[in-house]
C-alpha cells in the first residue's frame, strides 16, 4: 500500500478528518462535531491512531483567527473565536505532541483554495483566489504558487464594498455590521429575507444584492491580486443561479477597465466542490512531509 497523509479540516460546526494517498485520493473519512477542544480533538486523534500505517504527514485548515507566525510564541494556537473553548488554545502544538510527522498550519479557506491549485479549478494556474460565502465569509490566496500572507493570514471576507441606494438592512458582523460577511454571509440573507438560505426563491431581488456585493469584492480581488481564477465556494454559492449573476455584475463594474478573456473560466465555483477543503489538506500534508 502507498503512504497515508492525513487531513483535518477544522470548522466552527465540525471537524472533517480524512486519510488518503499521495494521489490526494481520500482513503477513509469522518466528521465530528466541533465541541470543546478536549473532547473533539480526542476524537480526532483516535481516529488516526486506529490505522496500522504510520502516518508520514498531515494537514490542518482550521477556523480562525489562528496564528501563523512561526516566530511568535502562540505560533499554532487559534487565537480569538466566538467559541470560548477554542481561545487561546494551542491546537496545532497539540496535534504535534500527539503525532511523530510533519504538520502543515493554515486557515481553512486557505486549505480550500490549496485544494483547489492542486487538483480542482487552479490547477495549473500560478494565482488562485479563493473565497466561501457560508455562515461567514472567508478568503484565502495563493500569489505565485505561494499563500499570501503578511503580518498574519488575510481577512478578505470582512472587505467593506459600497452598499447599495435603497439596501437599508444594517449588515450583522458583530465587529463592523455592514462588511462583506455582514451584508452577504448565509446568516446575512436568512435575516434579510426570513428564510432559510436554501429555500430563497431563484427570484427573490436579495440575489440582486447578494450578487452585485460578491462581485464588487471579485472586482477589488483582482484590482489588488491580479489572479488568473477567483474560485467562490461555500454553501450560499449552492444557488446555482448566483454566479451568472455575479460575472455580469462584475463585467459591469469592471466596464474593462482590465480586460478577462474568459469569465467563465475566471469566476468559478469550486470543481471539488465540498473536497476541496479536505483534499487541500491532504496536499499540504504531503508537500509538508517531503519538506
Ligand atoms: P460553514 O460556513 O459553516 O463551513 P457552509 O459553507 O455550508 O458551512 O455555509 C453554511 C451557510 O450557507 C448557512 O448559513 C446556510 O444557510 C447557507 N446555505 C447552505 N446551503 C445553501 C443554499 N443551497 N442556498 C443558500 N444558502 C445556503
Ligand atoms: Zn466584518
Amino acid at each position: 500500500m502507498s503512504k497515508i497523509y492525513g487531513s483535518i479540516e477544522a470548522g466552527g460546526t465540525k471537524f472533517v478528518c480524512a486519510i488518503g494517498n499521495d494521489q490526494l485520493e481520500i482513503i477513509e473519512r469522518v466528521s465530528y462535531p466541533t465541541t470543546n477542544p478536549k473532547e473533539t480533538l480526542k476524537l480526532v486523534i483516535d481516529f488516526f491512531n486506529k490505522f496500522d500505517l504510520k502516518i508520514e504527514g498531515i494537514g490542518i485548515g482550521s477556523f480562525g483567527p489562528i496564528d501563523i507566525q512561526k516566530s511568535s510564541k502562540t505560533y499554532g494556537y487559534i487565537k480569538s473565536s466566538p467559541k470560548i473553548e477554542w481561545q487561546n488554545f494551542d491546537f496545532l502544538g497539540t496535534m504535534k505532541k500527539a503525532f511523530n510527522c510533519p504538520i502543515a498550519w493554515t486557515t481553512d479557506v486557505n486549505a480550500a483554495c490549496f485544494g483547489e491549485y492542486s487538483l480542482g479549478n487552479g490547477y495549473g494556474k500560478d494565482n488562485v483566489s479563493y473565497y466561501t460565502v457560508g455562515t461567514g465569509v472567508g478568503g484565502g490566496a495563493i500569489s505565485q504558487g505561494a499563500f499570501l500572507e503578511g503580518a498574519s493570514h488575510p481577512e478578505m471576507g470582512h472587505m467593506f464594498v459600497k452598499k447599495n441606494n435603497g439596501d437599508t438592512f444594517e449588515g450583522i458582523c458583530p465587529f463592523h455590521k455592514d462588511c462583506l460577511e455582514g451584508l452577504v454571509s448565509g446568516p446575512a440573507l436568512e435575516k434579510r429575507t426570513g428564510e432559510k438560505g436554501k429555500n430563497i426563491s431563484a427570484i427573490n431581488p436579495v440575489w440582486n444584492l447578494e450578487a452585485n456585493y460578491i462581485a464588487q469584492c471579485v472586482y477589488n480581488t483582482t484590482l489588488m491580486l491580479s489572479p488568473d481564477i477567483i474560485i467562490l465556494g461555500g454553501g450560499v454559492m449552492k444557488q446555482e443561479h448566483l454566479i451568472k449573476k455575479i460575472k455580469e455584475e462584475f463585467s459591469s463594474l469592471m466596464n474593462e477597465y482590465v480586460k478577462i478573456s474568459n469569465l467563465d473560466n475566471y469566476i468559478t465555483t469550486p470543481k471539488l466542490g465540498d473536497n476541496a477543503g479536505t483534499i487541500g489538506c491532504l496536499a499540504l500534508a504531503v508537500k509538508e512531509s517531503k519538506k
